[in-house]
């Protein structure tokens, strides 16, 4: 199948071909023709499988569609929106309401500020000749240059649940125009504790609405919320977490805890021109690693939680641009890493969960490429790679290694 056979509008199918995309997908395939006649979706799909298209495509065509249809329609709006409509802060400027009357029509629920900027990305480069407007918020950065961007206006809203709320409670941010309900990666967000969040939010969007439910497993919990979120859903299931690592090649090496740090830099130094992604469980771990490369010679970066927004976009922007080879990150910093090219994926040290080492693999090996996944594995961690093994199904190279 092309995008040419999936009913796109031209304007967002120019888009897609000019970034470079030929082939739908799997999830591409089923989601789009299904979201396209407005039905709510309960997807079971990883970050990598080009679940992110899946939705923006379609969401992006009916906002289009409905705008050319209805320009300029205000949406039908709570009395206390109106009350709000006219409130004033000292600078004069009116809350609560976009300049030039757009509403906020699709609202993209995302558990961290990577992902976010990560999703609001996808919408520039999809949406780009459609006319739509989208703007990403989130939590640790200063508020004002997030609700500029709302005061003038836009249709779709890709948040983090914290920041989403605190502006709505400020009446910078009304929902009663949503038409699409996007929420992602729902079993990270209900690890990340955010599901209070998600419970309020609920009353405060239409009932009447389009909703896509996205998550990479499905535990009985998350089951549960989609029930009382979705609305007749057809279920599409693309690379189960089992099936995730077919493209990449994967090795356990049997370590000695106190030989992983000379392991990791013979492999550098072995790799010297491919992009690895290095994941540490911890964040003192993560500091640790990068402060041995240094002294080893080999340039890195670390991101994780303790890192200002800042200095993780610029270490994300100089690992995509290049510039530099090597990174160190947490799991959970490491959610939004999305970097076509990377190679190698190494794991210092084995994660609690066995879904997040088929995560944490899942960052190489994307959209057709090829990746390996070297697992370093001292005695104590033993037990998780049969959980691992388990889990995938099938068996891994392994390899003693002696320093
Ligand atoms: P996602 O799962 O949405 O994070 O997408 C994973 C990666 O696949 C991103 O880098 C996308 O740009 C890329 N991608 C998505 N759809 C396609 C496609 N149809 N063809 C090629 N690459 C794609």
């Amino acid at each position: 199948m092309t995008f040419d056979e999936l009913n796109i509008a031209e304007p967002i199918l120019r888009a897609v071909r000019e970034k470079g995309y030929d082939i739908p997908t799997p999830i591409q395939e089923q989601a789009i023709p299904v979201v396209q006649q407005g039905r709510d979706i309960f997807g079971i799909a990883q970050t990598g499988t080009g679940k992110t298209a899946a939705f923006a495509i379609p969401i992006l065509q009916h906002l289009m569609e409905s705008r050319a249809t209805e320009p300029q329609a205000a949406p039908e709006q709570p009395q206390e929106t109106i009350q709000q409509e006219n409130r004033r802060d000292r600078r004069g400027r009116s809350h609560g309401r976009a300049r030039d009357n757009r509403a906020i029509r699709a609202l993209i629920l995302t558990p961290t500020r990577e992902l976010a900027l990560q999703i609001s990305e996808c919408f520039t480069d999809y949406g780009r000749h459609t006319g739509l407007r989208h703007t990403a918020i989130f939590g640790g950065v200063k508020q004002g240059p997030q609700t500029d961007k709302l005061r003038n206006g836009v249709d779709i809203l890709i948040a983090t649940p914290g920041r989403l709320l605190d502006l709505i409670r400020q009446g910078h941010i009304k929902l009663g125009g949503l038409t699409h309900f996007v929420l992602d990666e729902a079993d990270r967000m209900l690890d990340m504790g955010f599901i209070a969040d998600i419970r309020r939010l609920l009353p405060l969007i239409p009932k009447k609405r389009q909703t896509l439910f996205f998550s990479a497993t499905m535990p009985n919990d998350i089951v549960a919320l989609s029930r009382s979120i979705l609305h007749d859903p057809v279920r599409i299931e693309v690379a189960p977490v089992d099936s995730a690592a077919d493209t990449i090649e994967q090795c356990i090496y049997f370590v000695e805890k106190p030989e992983k740090k000379g392991l990791l830099i013979s492999v550098l130094k072995k790799e010297r021109e491919k992009s690895v992604l290095i994941f540490s469980r911890t964040k003192h771990g993560a500091d640790n690693i990068s402060r041995t490369l240094k002294r080893a010679g080999i340039q890195s970066e670390a991101i994780h939680g303790d890192k200002s927004q800042g200095q993780r976009q610029k270490a994300l922007n100089d690992f995509k641009a290049g510039k530099v080879k090597v990174m160190v990150a947490t799991d959970i910093a490491s959610r939004g890493i999305d970097i076509k090219e990377l190679q190698i994926v190494i794991n210092y040290d084995l994660p609690d969960a066995p879904e997040t080492y088929v995560h944490r693999i899942g960052r190489t090996g994307r959209a057709g490429h090829t990746g390996t996944a070297l697992t370093f594995c001292s005695q104590d961690e033993h037990m998780k790679v049969n959980d691992i093994q388990k889990l995938m199904g099938k068996k891994m190279e392994m390899i003693l290694h002696q320093a």
